[in-house]
């Protein structure tokens, strides 16, 4: 095959233990799917789960063990963390019911939702899409994939990120509003889920700003850190 201009590269994720990579097709967002965090942006009672989705050219790929960098975007004053659990799909379906919902599961990693915060809230309250607060270049780290058989009782991992070494946001996965089933039994209903495809889960309470030159330390139990300087 050739092509006009040049073809845009497959991102892909490193899968801990193998040499084989996890290639990316779309990475969808959970909003909202955790009580304190729900209540911290001015919202209660269990809405039904809601979707957006980040490209997948977003991913800020980071072997294990080592730093990976985000540079500061463009446009914002409120650059937020939001540090989340990410299933990783590895067989497609439309309309896959919860009970059958973990074996289309490939694995898990640990991901960042990074926000421009300040944009966000002004979309929001214009009633207009979020792209430009959610869906921008390096806006969505993550660590390696964990394939599920290996990643533990995820349900139950904590959850947890730190900046410069201090605590920011710290919670448990099992306070999912909606859970990782629920999650794609929603999810595939609306559209065909895919091998390759990303569900960065939602996020617990704590989510803040950092600036150029923070470091990020980010992780679930059973997955390795995820580690990410602002440049
Ligand atoms: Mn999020």
């Amino acid at each position: 095959m050739s092509y006009v201009i040049p073809a845009v590269p497959v991102v892909s994720v490193p899968v801990v233990g193998r040499s084989e990579r996890f290639p990316v097709r779309r990475i969808y967002c959970v909003g909202r799917n955790y009580v304190e965090h729900a209540k911290e942006m001015g919202f209660t009672g269990r809405e039904a789960p809601f979707f957006f989705f980040k490209p997948a050219d977003a991913a800020v790929v980071v072997p294990e063990g080592e730093t990976g960098t985000m540079q500061y975007p463009s446009l914002t004053k409120d650059f937020h963390h939001e540090i989340e659990l990410v299933a990783a799909i590895g067989t497609g379906g439309r309309n896959i019911k919860a009970a059958d919902a973990m074996k289309h599961i490939y694995g898990y990693a640990v991901g960042l939702d990074m926000t421009r915060r300040d944009l966000q809230g002004e979309q929001k309250k214009l009633g207009r899409p979020w792209e430009i607060g959610k869906a921008f270049e390096q806006s969505a780290p993550i660590g390696p994939i964990v394939p599920a058989a290996q990643a533990g009782d995820i349900e139950k991992a904590e959850i947890w990120v730190q900046v410069n070494g201090k605590d920011r946001q710290r919670s448990s996965v099992s306070k999912l509003i909606w859970n990782i089933a629920e999650i794609i039994e929603h999810l595939s209903s609306a559209w065909e889920l895919a091998p390759g495809d990303l569900i960065y889960t939602g996020t617990p309470e704590g989510v803040a700003a950092v600036v150029q030159g923070d470091t990020l330390v980010g992780g679930v139990t059973g997955l390795p850190e995820l580690r990410v300087r602002v440049g």
